[in-house]
């Protein structure tokens, strides 16, 4: 009989557990809210925000940067153009923002995670949803914030707030019901969901770029070269700031993607461009260093570096999770090198020094130049920029 008592009390216990459980959640902050009617808390609010509204809600969606979300229906969005794209919108009750942060760009969602807990000294999340990846800063109280890592390696700041113009008493949690629900429908679609409403921010134009340009020991940089192309500056996983020619650095991203997704191989740019000024110190401090002989020999003169293009990039590997970077413990892996060289020329690079050239070896200073001359090059092993050029 005492087994069966306690059989009882057990079972008693676990019923009034499970009931408080579940009278926990019906009273939860979240439904005690979606239980308050909208007009509850703006009474002096125009009806126009029923939450008929809010279930048919609108996809707006932003071509330019592949970004679409589910607004309330009368939104009201703003989008702003110039150098920096952004756009606004807003209701009687809820702002919705997204802009431009940094102009600076991330070979990874991890580096810009690591710079937003660094700049905002806040706990953070990585967030990977719908094909976007987002970084929510967590702990805010008046609203709800991401910083949006975008395809092309562009930073955006996407925030959802009260409407405090309209209504300077309202709280965030007068409109968490909304704001989340706009959160929960944040994606990158392949598809722009049928009925959305588009927002276009037209594009910047950027320069024509001579892809083919020949920089060496005899072919100086062409005069003004810096004004003719655009430049993207991104931080590396050492916290390094490096800057590349724009489409040189998207080409790289699609590489870096390609050959984490599909051979398990980890890079990273430690060199793009270099100025003439930065290679004159460069020199000046190896020529103090070592003497004017070795300096000559190691480093290029001002205005002969290839990497004053923007156009040459030099990349280390991750090994482990550990970075290698210096000369000679890179060339310590040849098989990953194979594995990086045999996907330069699908992404538009060529290696530039190649082994059985006139140039000494560097597995990881690499060129962009196009898809199409990439694969013509790259099919020929040894051959370097310069005879192709002068063959064609
Ligand atoms: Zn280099």
């Amino acid at each position: 009989m005492a087994d069966s008592k306690k059989k009882f009390i057990v079972l008693l216990l676990t019923a009034l557990l499970t009931m408080g459980l579940f009278s926990c959640a019906s009273n939860g902050p979240a439904s005690a809210e979606s239980k308050k009617p909208a007009a509850n808390i703006t009474a002096e609010s125009t009806a126009s925000t029923t939450s008929t509204d809010q279930a048919k809600g609108v996809w707006y969606s932003f071509n330019g940067l592949k970004f679409a979300m589910k607004v309330p229906a009368d939104l009201k969005i703003k989008a702003v153009s110039k150098d920096k794209p952004q756009f606004t919108g807003h209701n009687d009750r809820i702002k919705v923002s997204l802009r431009r942060w940094n102009q600076v760009s991330y070979p990874n969602l991890k580096s810009l995670a690591a710079l937003v807990k660094k700049r905002t000294g806040r706990k953070i999340r990585q967030v990977r949803q719908g094909g976007l990846r987002m970084v929510k800063v967590l702990g805010l109280k008046t609203k709800i914030k991401y910083y949006i890592l975008m395809p092309n390696g562009d930073d955006y700041i996407l925030t959802i707030s009260p409407n405090k113009d309209k209504h300077p008493k309202l709280k965030f949690k007068d409109i968490k019901e909304e704001a989340k629900a706009i959160e929960a429908s944040l994606r990158m679609p392949k598809k722009i969901p049928s009925g959305a409403k588009r927002i276009r921010l037209a594009r910047t134009k950027f320069p024509k770029v001579n892809y083919l340009v020949l920089v060496n020991s005899s072919h100086k940089i062409p005069d003004k070269w810096m004004k003719k192309i655009s430049v993207v500056k991104t931080v590396n996983s050492l916290g390094k700031k490096v800057t590349a020619e724009r489409k040189t650095y998207k080409a790289y991203l699609r590489l870096q993607r390609d050959l984490e997704k599909n051979d398990e191989v980890f890079i990273d740019l430690d060199f793009g461009i270099r100025t003439v000024k930065e290679q004159q110190k460069l020199i000046d401090d190896y020529t103090k260093r070592y003497g004017a002989a070795y300096a000559n020999r190691i480093a290029a003169r001002p205005g002969y570096s290839e990497h004053h293009t923007g156009l040459a990039l030099d990349v280390y590997l991750i090994i482990d999770g550990k970075e290698v970077y210096l000369n000679e413990e890179m060339e310590k892996y040849p098989k990953v090198w194979k594995k990086i060289h045999a996907k330069l020329a699908k992404h538009g690079f060529i290696l530039r020094y190649p082994k059985n050239s006139a140039y000494p070896y560097e597995p990881w200073h690499i060129r962009y130049v196009g898809k199409k001359t990439a694969k013509k090059i790259m099919a020929e092993p040894g051959l370097t920029l310069e005879q192709y050029l002068a063959r064609s």
